[in-house]
């Protein structure tokens, strides 16, 4: 607690000294960390050169320190230092953790940004962001002129924004260096990479290495191949559970949050019948869409007697560090967007690790003692894994990224300064897939329409883009903003695994047979009825926050159609309009009932399933259209919507040319 001494108190009063204490030990752990020999050294290398490249071990300070060192070394020269992290949950966190050590409140001296949700004000000088949004500012501002020092953070992931953001930067730096600007310091930050590579990209910039502590690790493969990693990992967890004393922290590895959600309702069934002397255990998921204070619990230290798993995405591998962890259970799998050239279409899906990221995991068992780490997969198996990840940007659609370039003015896309290039065929699909959707010109030139120069002011997919513009014609564009917003935050549906059956019936109610968004906007409508009232979303299984955020999303999307004149119509009940207007942005995403009760998807002709989870699970529409496709034991389509064959032909004739329905 801080007492402030100029006011004298009526009466005295005991104040504890249990602050101070905590801000004394976030001290001496800052000045424990290995970064912190190297801080003068590491300051003088920013200093002196343009660019600078650092490796070290997760966990030795570089996204926590780094940024501070240079602040207080006056490096940033009085200008914003933005540091990006390819997600969401690691830029949030970590800034509130970098606010706590500064003794700052967050949007103070240090802020986040990022999609729809700013902390940053103009006192803001360390800035925590995604690469995505960095990447979004410098559509306006290509030279990215209110940063002085640019750090391109987890640039071993290459996400496709980090991978074009290399470019971006580089061509910034330079510029700026061309005009006698002030200059851009780059410093790129990772746990292990290709140094080579990556030094040669960036003109032979220095490399510094970190020396990481790292104690020994006992690995250990399964000795035979697993069918069911998700129970592999279960019988692992409790066999280490009954023998390894408290306090020596597991975690687990799995790849996404309906897994993991229910991975920690089965630990914590399991764990209230153990009998006997085993530590009482505290089990907390990790990933993207957990709520921030649900987040934050991850990081408490582990009471006395007690155990903590923490069962997480790879979000936990490099970005995110976590203290007292002595056991990793690694399942082998990561969800990953794998792109689809036929249907040119992303898809998730859940693959093995490469051999890099493997090491990665394993190394988060060492980090302050020795420790053990448990692969459920053989080491025969290891071997097939690939050495690397492959780049986002060799495997993704580049529709998204493609309309950015072309919007900062590169319309030579296929030989921008690529660290590593896509293939010639995914820029082409890209392209013609923006065509198509009206945001290029139809000729060589690589320009963008008026309509695409709208879209690309919009933080969403082109496809999302495209639907709002497009809400014009059919005059529904509170409609569409309203679904738009509930499809980009995390789900609205709140469906606890023990009540399941209750919520789905509950829910009932708000289910339209015209599909998933008729259903998302039905549940809007009912919530604003009531004001948004705590009792009816609990009541309805609707989570409140989400649903929040989505207003919150729709405000800022709105504002932006305010400065594009946008008519803001409603259609009222005719649902029909809403429906023809999504299709305008999603035809590609269609699919086709066939005579024998399946569907086929028409850009790839390949078998397609309605999602369980979707409101027209038990309806068999001739034709639909979906958000996206994700691959688990079949390949699921997720949040669909009815549409007639005509439609979907009016929407891009020369698209359906070829692939006509046949309906
Ligand atoms: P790196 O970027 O090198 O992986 P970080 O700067 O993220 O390392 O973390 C350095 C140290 O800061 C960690 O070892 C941990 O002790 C501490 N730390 C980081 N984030 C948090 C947090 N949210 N809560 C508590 N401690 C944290
Ligand atoms: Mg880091």
């Amino acid at each position: 607690m801080m007492l402030n001494t100029s006011e004298p108190s009526p009466k005295r009063m005991k104040f504890s000294q249990n602050g101070d204490d905590h801000y004394a030990k976030i001290k001496e752990e800052r000045f424990k960390l290995p970064i912190r020999p190297v801080k003068h050294k590491l300051i003088q290398e920013v200093q002196r050169h343009p660019t600078v490249i650092i490796i070290g071990e997760t966990g030795s300070g570089k996204t926590t320190q780094i940024p501070q060192y240079l602040y207080e070394a006056g490096v940033h020269r009085n200008s914003i230092i933005a540091i990006t992290q390819p997600r969401k949950v690691a830029a949030i966190t970590v800034s509130q953790r970098v606010a706590l050590e500064k003794r700052s409140d967050i949007g103070d001296l240090v802020g986040y940004c990022v999609r729809f949700d700013d902390s940053t004000t103009e006192k803001t000088k360390i800035k925590y962001m995604t690469d995505g949004m960095l990447l979004r500012e410098s559509i306006l501002d290509p030279l990215m002129k209110r940063y002085s020092i640019v750090i391109l953070d987890e640039a071993h992931e290459r996400t496709i924004q980090t991978d074009v953001l290399f470019g971006v930067v580089k061509s910034a730096q330079r510029q700026r260096q061309r005009n006698g600007m002030r200059p851009l310091k780059v410093i790129v930050m990772s746990a292990t990479m290709d140094v080579d590579h990556f030094s040669q990209y960036f003109n032979k910039a220095p490399v510094l290495y970190l020396e990481g502590r790292q104690f020994p690790i006992r690995v250990m493969f399964s000795k035979e191949e697993q069918s069911d990693y998700l129970f592999s990992s279960l019988v692992t967890l409790f066999q280490i559970h009954r023998e390894a004393p408290a306090q020596e922290d597991i975690l687990i590895f799995l790849t996404g949050q309906e897994e993991i959600e229910s991975a920690v309702k089965s630990i914590k069934d399991i764990s209230s019948t153990l009998m006997g002397n085993v530590p009482n255990m505290i089990v907390c998921p990790l990933y993207a869409a957990l709520p921030p204070q649900q987040q934050l619990k991850v990081f408490q230290k582990t009471p006395k007697g007690c155990r903590k798993v923490i069962v997480s995405t790879n979000v936990a591998e490099t970005s995110v560090t976590i203290s007292g962890v002595r056991f990793v259970i690694d399942s082998g799998k990561v969800k990953a967007k794998i792109y689809n050239s036929r249907g040119g279409l992303d898809l998730m899906k859940v693959v093995n690790l490469s051999q890099a990221q493997a090491q990665q995991r394993c190394g988060r068992a060492g980090r302050e003692a020795p420790g053990s780490c448990y692969r459920l997969y053989t080491e025969q198996q290891y071997d097939t894994f690939k050495k690397t990840t492959v780049p986002e940007i060799q495997r993704c659609n580049l529709a998204s990224v493609v309309l950015q370039l072309v919007a900062m003015g590169i319309h030579d896309v296929i030989n921008f300064d690529f660290m590593d290039k896509p293939s010639p065929e995914a820029i082409h699909t890209a392209v013609e897939q923006l065509k198509l959707l009206g945001a290029l010109e139809n000729n060589d030139e690589a320009k963008l329409t008026p309509a695409g120069k709208n879209m690309a002011a919009f933080p969403l997919d082109p496809r999302l883009s495209k639907v709002v513009l497009a809400a014009k014609d059919f005059e529904c564009l509170e409609e569409i903003l309203t679904i738009v917003s509930l499809l980009s935050v995390d789900s609205i549906l709140f469906t606890p695994q023990n009540k399941r059956e209750h919520a789905l019936a509950v829910r009932e109610k708000f289910m339209s047979s015209e599909g998933d968004h008729i259903t998302l906007l039905n549940i809007y409508k009912a919530y604003k009825g009531v004001q948004g009232n705590k009792a009816w979303c609990q009541e309805n299984f609707i989570n409140q926050r989400n649903m929040r955020t989505a207003i919150d999303v729709r405000r800022q999307l709105r504002e932006i159609c305010v400065k594009q004149s946008l008519p803001f119509n409603t259609c009222g009940l005719d649902t029909a309009s809403v429906r023809k207007c999504l299709v305008s942005g999603f035809f590609m995403n269609s699919a086709e009932l066939q005579r024998e009760g399946e569907y086929i998807s028409l850009s790839t002709r390949k078998p397609v399933t309605i999602h369980p989870s979707s409101a027209l699970f038990h309806c068999k529409p001739s034709y639909v259209i979906y958000n996206e496709l994700v691959q688990t034991s079949k390949c699921y389509m997720r949040d669909l919507c009815v549409v007639d064959a005509a439609w979907l032909y009016d929407s891009a004739p020369s698209y359906f040319k070829k692939k006509k329905p046949t309906g």
